[in-house]
């Protein structure tokens, strides 16, 4: 049987109730004879600081390292509010982000039927809704230099971001796209806007390269101004969209917002393959954050959690069968009608973070049943 290491790094607030409901599913599947998964603890964020003084301690660096896969719940909150910047909690998920190299981040939008009425559009433009957007993560104008704000002769302060790309950054992200299209609905869309940005000229020439390698996979390019307009007016064009750090920040909350909840919301970021093991380095996180607001009341939806560890089980560990079979029992307890207080209709008794942890896993025994 395989043997997989899983780095659980819970963070803050929420992000330690819904670790709780990952680890059951994991255990499920360890259970059911999937794979056998070693699991590793450690602290980031807030709780990281108040035990070591820093954001994430160099031990768990290390494990971070040496695992297969990290699963990440969501760091910060008020009590940390007024930390030196370099160890504040979010440092913690930059410094994995860093040193992991995990330049591709991927986030799906899905819409499941048994929630269309709770997109912000009408459920006809959103059902069976199904997108993935491939942002690259370390590039582009949040890292580019010069990055700085200067105050001229006359007092006038100017600020510079730089937007910078190298032609090995694109074509490392555009395979990434190209290669998941092929395992979904075929079609990749570019955004960039080479009308107006030497980085968008550059973007489509070499995304255009990498795409005559993928005769199988349709590739459009289009303006991100477009495509965000798109997103809103016809979403259920998309499958894969590729994009820049900046325009995928962008272009994915967008995306996010056609699916209701942002408790329901997974995310992976992808790091090269090593050549040795032909596996890369990789993350799996919710993409809501650590929510004080209802920490510590057993209120939190854990299906954004769940659902990242199913994309690990997709795209780090090779079971993608395992990954339907979790996403298809999500499916069906909300099929079922449960929901946590975040997606309840209005008037409805919802259920605990708890609950709908068991819920899962009560509807993965049916599945096999
Ligand atoms: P948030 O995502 O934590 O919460 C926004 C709203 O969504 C809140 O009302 C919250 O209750 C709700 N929500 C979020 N996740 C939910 C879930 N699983 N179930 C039910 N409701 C959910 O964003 P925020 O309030 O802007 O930030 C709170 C803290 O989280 C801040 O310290 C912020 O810096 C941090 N943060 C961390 C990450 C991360 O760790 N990746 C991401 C975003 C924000």
């Amino acid at each position: 049987m395989a043997s997989f290491n899983l780095f659980l790094l819970p963070g803050d607030g929420i992000g330690t109730e819904i670790m709780v409901e990952v680890e059951k599913v994991v255990a499920w599947f360890e259970k059911r004879g999937v794979a056998t998964f070693e699991r590793e603890r450690g602290l980031v964020g807030g709780s990281a600081y108040d035990a070591h003084g820093k954001a994430i301690s160099e031990s768990d660096m290390a494990l971070a390292m040496a695992s297969d896969a990290v699963i990440f719940g969501a760091v910060g909150g008020p009590k940390w509010a007024d930390v030196p910047y370099d160890v504040r909690p979010e440092a913690g998920l930059l410094r994995l982000r860093k040193d992991l190299g995990l330049f591709a981040n991927l986030r799906p939008a899905i819409c499941y039927p048994a929630l269309a009425d709770a997109s912000a559009l009408k459920r006809e433009l959103v059902e069976g809704l199904d997108i993935l957007i491939v942002r690259e993560l370390t590039g582009g104008v949040y890292f580019g230099e010069p990055k700085e704000i200067v105050t001229l002769e006359n007092g006038e302060k100017r600020a510079v971001d730089t937007q910078v790309y190298t032609t090995h950054e694109i074509d490392r992200i555009a395979r990434v796209a190209f290669d998941l299209a092929r395992t979904r609905g075929g079609k990749v869309h570019s955004a960039e806007k080479h009308n107006v940005m030497k980085s968008g000229v550059l973007w489509k020439q070499v995304v255009s390269e990498v795409g005559k390698g993928y005769a199988d996979v349709t590739l459009e390019h289009i303006l991100a101004d477009n495509c965000a307009m798109q997103l809103v007016r016809r979403p259920k064009q998309f499958d894969v969209i590729v994009c820049d750090n900046l325009f995928g920040d962008i272009l994915s909350d967008v995306a996010s917002m056609l699916t209701g909840s942002l408790g329901m919301l997974p995310s992976a970021s992808l790091g090269s393959p090593d050549p040795a093991t032909g596996r890369a380095k990789s993350m799996y996180e919710p993409v809501h954050g650590s929510a004080p607001d209802i920490a510590g009341k057993g209120l939190a939806n854990p299906i954004a959690m769940i659902g990242s560890f199913a994309m690990a089980l997709r795209y780090t560990l090779g079971l993608g069968e395992a990954a339907d079979l979790l996403d298809g029992a999500v499916a069906d307890v909300l099929a079922s009608g449960l929901r946590t207080a975040d997606i309840a209709n209005p008037g409805q008794n919802a259920i605990s973070t708890t609950e709908m942890g068991d819920a899962v896993v009560k509807a993965l025994d049916a599945r096999v049943a």
